[in-house]
């Protein structure tokens, strides 16, 4: 997750403020420096980190906070409200026909996030086309071709061809009964001149509606000089951060961002070609500060939902917080958030959670793999009814039964039970915390 350092290292220092109805000069120094260190180490360009302390710092001395509102979350709103000016809104996508261009270095992940986000669209009930242009790269076509494939959408391209314009011309001929092309083009592995002239030759064929230019999460400082050549010479309209599942830091993005005075489209958090999330800036921040995002989570049910084609009444989230929590649930969430992503990911969402209680549970309590969901599956077949609405009545003998039943050992069996018990002391230790009361308290 991007800038999670600032996440947890903030809730930290904020939380040193608990129980404070007023700020000394000191404490919002120590906010500003924890805010300044997190958000250097996740490569944020320096001079956009001065100035957004600079803001947080003369906010926090100059404003009066308002009567009975904690110290604390009066910084809380202040640096909130900073970061949402800085990242600002989402790139703006109509539902409707239109052409995107996407561009970036090598590697970068626009291949992949030319299919997640066709993907994407058709998710919108749109009728997507990727066009690939990557005749540098050997492997692109194919790699394009069964990316397009796996999203289900439509895909031009031509392996013979060495010329990217005219394919980019061709596939918009090709492809017209669309509405939304999506143009992949070449990479390479730096800026080079020639690189600069193809997408501008690209893009004046193409006459996309939106630019997006394609970052990878860990790019660092090097974001910015991308960014400012790319904006130059096409126009950026907005940013893609991949690979947010394998970093922590993600200032890079922020700093390309702020440098073509554009916003974040999308994020990428994967290989396959769902693992795309459409940019939601209240939703990112408040994950970002530890503050959930039910309007996330509400997606992301959904879409598990559609996949393993249970009824909305079948499985809810909320069920989670609400306590009736035995063996036939665990095995319904499992398979719920076996598509959903991991249990961590899934709680970073609930309101109240964030950082908090999660980061005081064993690490084992969200380490739910999905070997051991499979095999959990088949242990629960083996149980009875009655079994799985009161595991605390199963015994020795009973988990021999159940152990040769389902061709496990009674260590597997024993295993479960013991995953059973942590979810639901989590579960237990959640309710009542997740409601969106909470966020609203904290907001104020
Ligand atoms: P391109 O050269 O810019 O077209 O980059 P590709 O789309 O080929 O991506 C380069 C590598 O990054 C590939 O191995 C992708 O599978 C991987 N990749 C792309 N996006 C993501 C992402 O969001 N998460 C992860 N983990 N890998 C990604």
């Amino acid at each position: 997750m991007v800038l999670d350092d600032l996440g947890s290292s903030l809730r930290g220092t904020l939380d040193k403020l608990r129980g404070k109805s007023r700020l000394s000069e000191e404490d919002i120094e120590e906010i500003v420096k924890e805010i300044q260190r997190s958000l250097l180490s996740a490569d944020v360009d320096v001079s956009l980190v001065m100035e957004l302390s600079d803001n947080i710092k003369e906010r926090a001395l100059e404003e009066e906070p308002p009567a009975g509102t904690p110290a604390r979350d009066f910084v809380l709103r202040i640096v909130y409200e900073e970061l949402v000016d800085l990242i600002g809104d989402s790139t703006e996508l109509p539902l409707e026909e239109q052409t995107i261009l996407l561009a970036g270095l090598q590697g970068s992940g626009k291949t992949t996030s030319a299919a997640k986000m066709a993907w994407w669209f058709s998710t919108k009930g749109l009728r997507p086309a990727v066009i690939q242009t990557d005749t540098f790269r050997p492997g692109a076509y194919d790699q394009a071709e069964e990316m397009a494939e796996r999203a289900e959408v439509e895909f031009y391209g031509d392996p013979d061809s060495e010329d990217p314009v005219e394919i980019a011309r061709e596939g918009l001929e090709e492809t017209s009964e669309v509405d939304v092309h999506i143009v992949d083009t070449a990479g390479r592995h730096a800026l080079e001149d020639d690189l600069i002239d193809e997408i501008e030759q690209i893009e004046g064929v193409v006459e996309p509606d939106t630019s997006l230019l394609v970052l990878d999460a860990a790019i660092g400082q090097g974001a910015k000089e991308q960014a400012q050549q790319f904006d130059e010479s096409i126009g950026i309209d907005g940013v893609v951060i991949t690979k947010l599942d394998g970093t922590a830091k993600g200032g890079g993005a922020l700093t390309a961002v702020d440098q073509t005075d554009s916003s974040i489209a999308f994020l990428g958090t994967g290989e396959e070609v769902q693992d795309i999330e459409r940019f939601e800036p209240d939703g990112f921040i408040s994950r970002l500060l530890g503050m959930g995002d039910l309007s996330q989570l509400a997606e992301r049910v959904e879409r598990a939902m559609e996949q393993t084609e249970m009824e909305e009444d079948d499985w809810d989230p909320e069920d989670m917080l609400q306590g009736q929590f035995t063996l036939n649930d665990m095995q319904k969430q499992m398979e719920a958030m076996n598509n959903m992503g991991p249990l961590d990911q899934v709680m970073d969402m609930i309101p109240g959670l964030g950082g908090g209680i999660k980061d005081q549970l064993p690490d084992d309590a969200m380490d739910v793999t999905q070997e051991r969901m499979r095999t959990f599956s088949v242990i629960m077949d083996s149980m009875t009814d009655a079994e799985k609405e009161y595991p605390k009545a199963i015994g020795a003998s009973q988990i021999q039964r159940i152990a040769r039943g389902s061709g496990t050992s009674e260590e597997e069996v024993r295993e479960l039970l013991q995953q059973y018990k942590m979810m639901e002391r989590t579960i237990k230790q959640f309710q009542g915390m997740g409601s969106e009361k909470e966020m609203q308290r904290m907001m104020q």
